[in-house]
């Protein structure tokens, strides 16, 4: 099975890519609408997504990318529509691997599991270059018959991260621009004072969950410590090198099928 699915409610559905690395594996969300569904996110492309989820459902998708990380962006190129903030267009366009972070430390670890992709090599590993065909920035809203996404700039891990804010639910999809783990703003488009700004914006919201680009969904307690974590700096990557190479203990049995916590405190 490249995919596994977990039902989150009637409206939303988690998939998560196997064989790749907990701490790297993207949540990919699936919304069911009236009129179209949404796919938020789309992993690394190590397998085709859109027809793995039409096999189950016949609904007309609009695919979202809450940024253009590799680990993101993966199977974009797969969807009819594909959705971004116009500051990532032209990666998405005309990506390379280090315009989509894929360089450095996770190129030479083992991040996806070759027992089940086989075909994975970090040397010939890319992104399939995916336009957009709509831009979505702040403000936009996006209406799927029976609910509504109010669009979200959210930048700082990078300049053109999205989030999808329902507000009859009370629900964020907030991408990488929060998530239950140390936090990355240290990349080579990373803007702090961007993030700072982005995580007083969402602290000011009446969140009851979030759903992130990452790790297990959470509350607005648990928003909160891991927000003020950031601002001491407790909850910041820092260097991904030294990040990995701190945390050799957690990096055991890396493609289980569980959620992995990062080391949030
Ligand atoms: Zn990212």
């Amino acid at each position: 099975m490249p995919y596994k699915k977990f039902v989150i409610s009637d409206r939303v559905t988690l998939i998560q890519e196997t064989g790749v690395a907990n701490f790297m594996r993207c949540n990919i969300w699936h919304v069911k609408g009236r009129d179209f569904d949404l796919v938020i996110d789309t992993g690394m492309g190590l397998d085709p997504l859109k027809q793995w989820i039409t096999q189950h459902r016949a609904k007309p998708i609009k695919a979202i990318v809450t940024h253009c990380h590799f680990d993101h962006s993966g199977c974009l190129h797969e969807f009819d529509v594909r959705m971004g903030h116009p500051l990532e267009a032209d990666i998405l366009a005309n990506p390379t691997n280090a315009r989509v972070v894929y360089d450095g430390v996770w190129t030479k670890i083992g991040i996806v599991d070759l027992t089940q992709h086989p075909d994975y090599s970090a040397e010939t590993y890319s992104i399939k270059a995916a336009a957009l065909t709509d831009y979505i920035d702040e403000g936009d809203v996006i209406d799927l018959g029976d609910r509504a996404y109010q669009v979200l700039h959210l930048p700082g891990h990078s300049p053109g991260s999205i989030g999808l804010w329902d507000i009859k639910d009370k629900t964020l999809f907030s991408g990488d621009a929060l998530y239950d783990g140390e936090l990355l703003d240290s990349l080579y488009h990373s803007n702090i004072t961007d993030y700072l700004q982005t995580l007083e914006r969402i602290e000011s919201l009446d969140v009851d969950v979030f759903h992130a680009g990452h790790f297990p969904s959470f509350n607005a307690k648990r928003m909160q410590t891991l927000i003020n974590n950031y601002r001491n700096g407790v909850n910041r990557l820092g260097d991904i090198e030294l990040w990995f190479n701190g945390n050799k203990d957690r990096m055991t049995n890396i493609f289980a099928d569980q959620n992995w916590k990062g080391a949030a405190k």
